[in-house]
């Protein structure tokens, strides 16, 4: 049988999904276009028969789907993270449209690196929190008056477009390959995010009680860069040289 996952390291990841019909029915939509890496995040009915019922053919799919209880979990390894949203948020992102996020998915896939595509919630999407752990969102454009496709249906549109660049040969003129470095996963965004927010507080830049958007605009800032792995390193050695500063000042 010919090798099912065409976008090694390529994962969708459905974020506490209340339909285990629509897990099945994203899980038929990605082995269509030939992604096969699912993660769910605290699904709130699975394992089901619904989920593999409406998977049809795909019961591969959701039968091998990673079950974790975070997103941080889920995109801990991932290189590229992008978030599908149905709704404009208050801070603007980096968008991608569907077209441009199959041509980065392809590419970054085929240069080996771990692409983590989080989808939210039937009933409100994701968390603000969550698309601020992204470098880009992706919305698929519609009528205005309904906005909001169904989960299953949205996967679709997006694994359609990753296959389609794959077989249009299309690639975004990019950072997917030649880098000589490798982009840092968000384990390590996370950590290097944690460090700087100590040190702002620290050093009395940041106040917890009255934050404002300062760590919003500053995730979204390292977030548009696109952090690799010795840019983090840097960073976290920088900050732990001004925290030292900090001590030393103090004793
Ligand atoms: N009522 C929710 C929409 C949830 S739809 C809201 O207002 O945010 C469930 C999920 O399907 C979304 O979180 C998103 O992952 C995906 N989705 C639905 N419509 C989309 C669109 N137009 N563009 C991108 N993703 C969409």
């Amino acid at each position: 049988m010919s090798d099912a996952n065409l976008f090694p390291g390529a994962r969708v990841i459905l974020v506490e999904t209340t339909h285990p019909g629509n897990i099945g029915a994203a899980a038929r939509a990605m082995k269509n276009m030939g992604l096969t890496e699912l993660v769910l995040v605290n699904p709130y009915k699975f394992p089901d028969e619904e989920a593999m019922y409406r998977s049809a053919s795909a019961e591969d799919v959701v039968s091998s789907a990673r079950v974790v209880a975070t997103v941080d979990e889920a995109i801990a390894d991932c290189q590229l993270v992008i978030g599908t949203s149905a709704r404009e948020r208050r801070i603007p992102w980096p968008m991608l449209t569907a077209r441009e996020c199959g041509e980065k998915v392809s590419a970054a896939s085929e240069a080996q690196q771990t692409v983590g595509l989080l989808f939210g919630r039937e009933s409100r999407g994701l968390k603000n929190e969550e698309l601020q752990k992204c470098h880009f969102h992706v919305n698929i454009p519609t009528g205005e008056a309904y906005s909001s496709l169904n989960l299953a249906m949205a996967v679709q549109v997006i694994c359609y477009e990753i296959l389609q660049a794959r077989l249009g040969g299309h690639h975004l003129p990019s950072d997917e390959s030649g880098w000589d470095q490798v982009f840092a996963d968000a384990d390590a965004v996370e950590h290097f995010f944690g460090h700087l927010e100590e040190t702002l507080v620290q050093v009395g830049f940041h106040d917890p009680e009255n934050p404002r958007q300062l760590l919003t605009r500053l995730r979204r800032l390292f977030n548009r860069v696109r952090l690799d792995q010795m840019e983090v390193n840097m960073l976290r050695g920088f900050l732990s040289a001004i925290n030292k500063l900090g001590s030393d000042h103090q004793s």
